[in-house]
């Protein structure tokens, strides 16, 4: 089987996971990091350092970004030499950008003849390179299709969102809302527990041994909100109306913080009196939109 040739640009937590596990798989692997002392580890390991960033990107055919964020990106990519050393090649975009980002991105290295792939990892460093590890990818397919060995070394749970560059940044994001969403629910769950001295340390278990349920749930109501038919099929909305009522009577009670149970009841409480008690419950989502986008 042919070798794969990869550079990596950037040695944070995520850029040295993803240099070790090329090598671990029997990679060529040239690596670039902004500054010097965290190359020594992956040298001993058998990767080659490169003498500045336009080397980088000349020395393999598949160039791996993973920096802090996007202006880094669009540093790195304003670096003189970078432009011409991209020709031939594919980079592939790990650092966590916008779609916007990587739109200019894709356009940035089609000018200069090249493929361009942008990732969203849905991970931690200690779970890359797992056959389950999910990782977004959007670009070109057949771009895609010649860069999977690539990804997969790095993420067996591939998802391609196809050939719009900032499908993958805006499912990150999106991705982003539901855990910032499902964080505040968790600790308003502590607190509940507390308030009444029931043990907290279970219930993350418990949390995540209902997980898998709900993630079929979610997937059964974004097809719904995707096909905007919104008759019942799973949960009527006017459950989580009394629901979240209760949810926020017991802060009130408990004296605890009225904040997350106020703002989702209220938002309940508005569909049931627009009359959506009688739907499925992701119609919530009508009450969401601004006043021109409800359907
Ligand atoms: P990190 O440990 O803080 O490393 C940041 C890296 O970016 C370092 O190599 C740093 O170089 C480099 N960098 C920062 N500004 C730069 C600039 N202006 N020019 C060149 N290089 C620059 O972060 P990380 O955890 O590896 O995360 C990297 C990316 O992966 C982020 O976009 C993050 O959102 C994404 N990600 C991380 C995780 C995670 O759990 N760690 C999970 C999913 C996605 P220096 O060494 O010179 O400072």
């Amino acid at each position: 089987m042919k070798q794969m040739h990869v550079s990596v640009i950037g040695l944070g937590m995520m850029g040295s996971t993803i240099a070790e596990l090329y090598l671990k798989g029997g990679a060529s692997v040239t690596i670039w990091n902004r500054s010097p002392g965290k190359a020594e580890r992956l040298l001993a390991a058998g990767a080659a350092q490169a003498a500045g960033l336009a080397a980088a990107f000349s020395a393999s055919e598949t160039i791996v970004m993973c920096v802090a964020n996007g202006e880094a990106v669009s540093e790195l990519l304003a670096t003189p030499g970078v432009g011409a050393a991209i020709a031939g090649r594919t980079l592939i975009q790990l650092t966590t950008i916008s779609a916007e980002t990587a739109r200019s991105g894709a356009s940035w290295a089609s000018e200069h003849g090249a493929g361009y792939l942008a990732g969203a990892i849905q991970a931690a460093p200690s779970q890359m390179g797992k056959a389950d590890t999910p990782l977004l990818v959007s670009g070109a397919e057949h771009t895609f299709q010649a860069q999977r060995a690539e990804l997969a070394a790095l993420a067996g749970g591939l998802v391609y969102l196809g050939p719009e560059p900032g499908a993958a940044a805006t499912m990150d994001l999106a991705t982003l809302s539901w855990v910032y969403g499902g964080m505040l629910g968790f600790l308003q769950g502590a607190l509940i527990l507390q308030a009444e001295g029931v043990d907290v340390a279970s219930y993350g278990a418990i949390v995540r041994s209902i997980s898998p349920s709900f993630g079929a749930f979610f997937e059964h109501e974004g097809k719904v909100i995707q096909s905007g038919d919104f008759a019942i099929t799973e949960s009527p909305l006017r459950i989580s109306v009394d629901a979240t009522l209760r949810l926020l009577r017991t802060a009130e009670q408990s004296g605890i913080s009225t904040e997350f149970p106020g703002l989702v009841s209220s938002l309940f409480q508005r569909a049931a009196e627009q009359g959506l008690g009688g739907e499925e419950a992701a119609a919530l989502i009508k009450v969401m939109r601004p006043a021109s986008g409800r359907r």
